[in-house]
């Protein structure tokens, strides 16, 4: 590996093999410093650089410039359509499946354009995780939902049966569903469930796990197991997520995004922007924007 680069497919433990004819993910890493204040993350995994969204002629979000840091939990928060589910949807290319949606600007991976020629939607995807806001497991037993992504996409572990309970034990659930594996995971509870979702992504050894509002749809006791599992994977993994809920931006993210939804200049449409990305205590203790004090201070109207 060239000096610079760096590894994250962690293939040399699960010993995945690459896939035929998957153009490789080089892995450059790339430092940027923000305005004055800004501790940058120490080592960038994803750079954004004035990135605009649109689907068909909308333009849902505009100009939005950020670097995300390794192994850092980023929150972002900001009113309903505000584009952060877009946002988050550009990080692992699932908006090319969108009709009409479109990305401008730059969004660089490890330092490589993530939508330049030759990059495998399908590999960027299992580099880059997803866990939805409604737990989604496939209607199979507990093992196969696991099993399942490994299979499909040709990995090789050594022993899939070690794979699913490393993944299982990864997410915190192991203990729960030891004995009953054959189960359909239907028959878990919705937090469970959550956690058995979180367990399909680490399956496939991910760099980066997405979750768009994991917990919205969890009661208050499962929410906190997913926060707790959160800050454990934290260590492993670089996570983003979206989340209406700001006490849990401040409870689990290292850093935070503050968007909004203005008009945009000669057209009239509501469009999605980034007002403030900071470290999140400063985001809430100390915003530097009016909007993002109204904002976490409950008085955004
Ligand atoms: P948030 O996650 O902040 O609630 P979204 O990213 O879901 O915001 O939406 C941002 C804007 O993009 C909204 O105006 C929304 O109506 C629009 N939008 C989202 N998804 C689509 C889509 N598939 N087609 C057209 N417009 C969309």
């Amino acid at each position: 590996m060239a000096e610079g680069q760096i590894d994250v497919t962690k293939e040399k433990e699960r010993e995945t093999p690459a896939r035929d004819g998957v153009a490789p993910i080089t892995t450059e890493v790339r430092a940027r410093h923000g305005g004055s204040g800004f501790v940058p993350p120490s080592e960038t995994v994803f750079g954004l650089e004035d990135v605009h969204v649109y689907y068909g002629s909308f333009l849902a979000l505009r100009g939005v410039t950020l670097d995300i840091g390794r192994n850092e939990i980023t929150a972002f928060i900001g009113p309903s359509g505000c584009g952060k589910s877009t946002l988050i949807r550009c990080l692992n290319r699932m908006n090319d499946l969108i009709p009409g949606a479109r990305v401008e600007g730059s969004i660089a991976y490890h330092g490589q354009d993530l939508y330049g020629e030759g990059v495998d939607p399908v590999e960027v995807r299992r580099r880059i995780g997803m866990v939805f806001q409604k737990p989604n497991p496939f209607p199979k037993s507990i093992y196969d939902n696991v099993a399942y992504g490994p299979k499909v996409m040709g990995l090789k572990p050594r022993s899939m049966g070690e794979l699913v309970e490393e993944s299982l034990r990864s997410a915190a659930l192991w203990e729960e569903v030891k004995d009953k594996l054959k189960q359909s995971a239907l028959s878990l509870s919705g937090g469970q469930q959550q956690r058995l979702c979180i367990a399909r992504a680490i399956a496939v050894s991910p760099d980066v796990i997405l979750m768009d509002e994991p917990c919205s749809a969890l009661d208050p006791m499962s929410t906190a197991r997913i926060e707790d599992l959160m800050e454990k994977l934290k260590q492993d993994y670089t996570i983003v997520i979206v989340t209406h809920n700001m006490q849990q931006a401040a409870r689990v993210s290292d850093r935070t995004a503050f968007f909004t939804a203005e008009a945009a200049p000669g057209t009239g449409d509501r469009t999605g922007l980034l007002v403030e990305y900071d470290r999140t205590d400063e985001i809430f203790t100390h915003p530097s924007d009016k909007r993002t004090e109204d904002y976490v201070t409950g008085r955004f109207g």
